[in-house]
């Protein structure tokens, strides 16, 4: 069986079109579709992992790669100060399962 694309995986592959923040080997950045604040960013990385449950020593790099590119988000975009989200599990409210970082600021 084989499990289906998340619309993550379908916007990194560019099946779906999508405005892209930000591109590198490792992640994309893309607008909230429904933003929550004036910023609203998704870091996702390109490596479809269902969310931190699944998340495997060998993710460490992706991961630490996209926290300090965050920082660097926020200054591209006028901030100077902002929130992180990483909904996780459906009790966590997480709704895509392709982790995402949330950045959000005013
Ligand atoms: P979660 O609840 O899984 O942490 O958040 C998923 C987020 O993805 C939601 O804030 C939702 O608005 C956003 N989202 C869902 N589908 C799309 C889409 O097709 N395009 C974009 N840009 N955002 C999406």
């Amino acid at each position: 069986m084989t499990e289906e694309k998340s619309i993550f995986s379908k916007i990194i592959d560019k099946e779906i079109p999508t405005d892209i923040v930000y591109e590198d080997e490792k992640c994309i950045v893309i607008n909230d579709i429904h933003p929550k604040a004036r910023v609203h960013l998704l870091i996702i990385p390109k490596k479809p992992i269902p969310s931190l449950f699944e998340l495997m020593p060998e993710d460490k790099d992706c991961m630490g790669h996209m926290m300090l590119l965050l920082p660097q988000l926020a200054q591209t975009h006028g901030l100077d100060g902002f929130k992180t989200q990483i909904n996780t599990g459906e009790s966590g409210g997480q709704e895509v399962f392709h982790i995402h970082i949330h950045l959000l600021g005013n």
